[in-house]
């Protein structure tokens, strides 16, 4: 069996080719072409299975493509994504779609749901039963494990972590999807770089707001090259990340109880600095239970979101065997 993941992004378009031991065999970055529309994006990822056939024509082949946005995991229908700049089309029939180009259904998913399966095969080799796993980057995502399965809801669309609200829905600042309050809005990095803003003004001479003088279009990542120099503005932007984020997750384990947190995105790499404000949100919570065995780790594989699919869809195709 092959496995292969499509990871669909606006800018790239990510393909890993895996095998059962989970080891990578082939993989492949693209640029998202938008010229030939939206029959040319099937041609080049149906052409892309074409060959892996091809080439591995003794074995069997199982695709799963994760695309951001809001997916009918059903019918393999991308319903709405504000990434993906093809104006041909509304409520994408990918699976239809990709079906008729190479004979093969493939498994339509949200990439970050895709990317927490990939999470709990890959890096926690399915140790733990409920597992929450929150994606940090521009946005905020994520996904559930709930009972060692990949949980999806009753729409596809369950584990937007991001666009839950830790503010008033009216006064709380503006989130990327348009609403107030949004944990998103604190954390993602728009909300980063509302505070290292705040931040420059408030100190103008700290090595913070050096750092944005020089930069700019400065990236949130100046406010962990600045904590590095041990600048208090900058571990003050990340004690309060943590903070967040700990309010986020402890909503969660309150409704969920699950054993195991995983962070993982670009953000996820100043956990250092970030984290213990975070066990501080955990560990002053009034209800013990969820959170005294409550493990929180980082994932430090880049392209879990396309592994992620190309595991998801061994995973599936074997079920299918089963049956
Ligand atoms: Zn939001």
């Amino acid at each position: 069996m092959i496995g292969i993941g499509v990871d669909v992004g606006g800018t790239f378009v990510k393909f890993f080719v895996m095998n059962e031991r989970g080891e990578i065999v082939r993989q492949e970055k693209m640029e998202t072409d938008y010229s030939k529309g939206s029959a040319g994006f099937i041609a080049t990822v149906g052409d892309f299975i074409k060959n892996i056939r091809q080439e591995f024509s003794d074995q069997e082949i199982a695709v799963a493509v994760g695309a951001p946005g809001d997916v009918d995991h059903e019918k393999g229908i991308l319903r709405y994504n504000p990434n993906l700049k093809f104006t041909d089309v509304a409520d994408w029939p990918l699976a239809d779609q990709l079906e008729k180009y190479t004979s093969i259904r493939p498994v339509v998913a949200n990439d970050a749901t895709l990317a927490t399966w990939g999470v709990y095969e890959s890096d926690l080799k399915r140790q733990g039963t409920n597992v929450l796993v929150v994606t940090l980057g521009t946005g905020v995502g994520g996904g559930m494990i709930i009972n060692k399965e990949l949980y999806q809801g009753s729409h596809g669309t369950a584990g937007e972590i991001g666009h839950t609200k830790i503010a008033d829905v009216t006064s709380g600042p503006v989130c990327g999807c348009g609403a107030h309050g949004c944990l998103e809005a604190f954390i993602g990095t728009i909300g980063i770089k509302r505070r290292i803003l705040a931040a420059v003004e408030a100190n103008p001479t700290s090595i913070l707001a050096q750092l944005v003088k020089e930069n700019p279009n400065f990236k949130i990542e100046v406010a962990f090259r600045a904590a590095e120099q041990g600048c208090p503005e900058a571990l003050k932007i990340w004690e309060d990340t943590g903070h967040y984020l700990g309010i986020g997750i402890a909503n969660f384990a309150l409704i969920l109880d699950m054993d195991t947190v995983v962070l993982t995105g670009g953000v996820s790499g100043a956990a250092r600095y970030f984290m213990p404000a975070l066990r501080q949100v955990l560990s002053n919570q009034q209800i013990k239970t969820p959170f005294n065995h409550l493990t929180v780790i980082t994932s430090k594989n880049p392209n879990i979101g396309g592994v992620g699919a190309a595991m998801y869809a061994i995973n599936q195709a074997l079920r299918k065997q089963i049956k």
